[in-house]
């Protein structure tokens, strides 16, 4: 007798809690509507109807996938982000809601400036300079990074979002090829900001399937702040934003880098919806 739709996500949801899925139930929920092309709340509405073989068979084999911590977003092949849709591959970085934060508090503090050019630092998927591009319809961004693969992705998720003529992506290890000074008026980045010795006690979605390249901030998990801060400076224009994503225990050593530094005030932190401290604001002084 051919599975149900209810019956095969009590199936689901059992194996992926015994594979330590985070969220089983939600998870099956979300291949399912993809395997039949449906919305999550239509499952529910079609609870009772069978499902054909071969969409059986499709739906057993991401399930065990998934058991096996492949992260959902791989499996669906394409995830949100403040609203906008992103493809992810294992080439960069799975969008985090928490950036949201940055891209949230960047966007507020470019109103007064009519045609803000923007740099994201480590673009990975591209989300944060997408998102810009998409509220700043007046913006010129650049998403740099130094992983092609990345590039690619992002470079699809601009066309997929309508801003590709808005957006230049350049293949660079952090500021290296920007030299004209006072040109931005905000740079952006959520750098790899995990220390070392800890990224093996990540979730297996995390540890295993994210670049390593997007995660290790070194020893201490600041290596790319204590670069990124001081290359910031001469390339801000005057009152320009450096906007900088943090670990949740990082923004009080963030802060003291950034004070460190003659040219830039450190403003404020922000926190995202869980609570913590999640992105930190600083400005260009002269
Ligand atoms: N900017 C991308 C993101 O926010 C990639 C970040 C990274 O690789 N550390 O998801």
């Amino acid at each position: 007798m051919p599975s149900s739709i209810r019956h095969i996500l009590t199936w689901a949801s059992g194996i992926l809690g015994q594979a330590g899925v985070s969220s089983p139930r939600v998870d099956a929920e979300w291949v399912l509507a993809h395997v039949l092309q449906c919305s999550r709340s239509e499952l529910h509405l079609r609870a009772r109807q069978p499902l054909a073989v071969a969409q059986c068979a499709t739906f057993r084999s991401m399930i065990f996938r998934r058991a096996n911590r492949i992260p959902l977003q791989h499996l669906l092949g394409n995830t949100e982000f403040y609203g906008l849709p992103f493809y992810t591959s294992p080439d960069a970085l799975i969008p985090r809601p928490e950036t949201e934060t940055l891209v949230e508090v960047a966007i507020d503090h470019l109103t007064d400036c009519p045609n803000p050019r923007i740099l994201d630092i480590g673009t990975g998927s591209g989300i944060i300079a997408i998102a810009l591009a998409k509220e700043r319809p007046a913006s010129h961004v650049i998403g740099a990074d130094i992983s092609h693969g990345a590039l690619c992705l992002a470079r699809r998720n601009a066309r997929l979002n309508g801003v590709s003529d808005r957006i230049s992506f350049v293949q660079t290890d952090l500021l290296a090829p920007f030299a004209k000074p006072k040109h931005f008026h905000a740079i952006l980045s959520n750098p790899p900001y995990i220390p070392r010795s800890a990224i093996d006690a990540l979730q297996p979605e995390v540890r295993a399937f994210d670049p390593r390249l997007a995660l290790d901030g070194g020893s201490d998990g600041l290596s790319f702040y204590r670069k990124i801060i001081p290359r910031s400076i001469p390339l801000l224009a005057r009152d320009g934003l450096l906007g900088l994503e943090i670990g949740h225990d990082q923004a009080d050593a963030v802060a003291q880098l950034i004070r460190r530094h003659i040219g830039l005030t450190h403003t404020a932190t922000y926190a995202d919806l869980c609570g913590h401290p999640r992105a930190v604001l600083a400005r260009k002084q002269i």
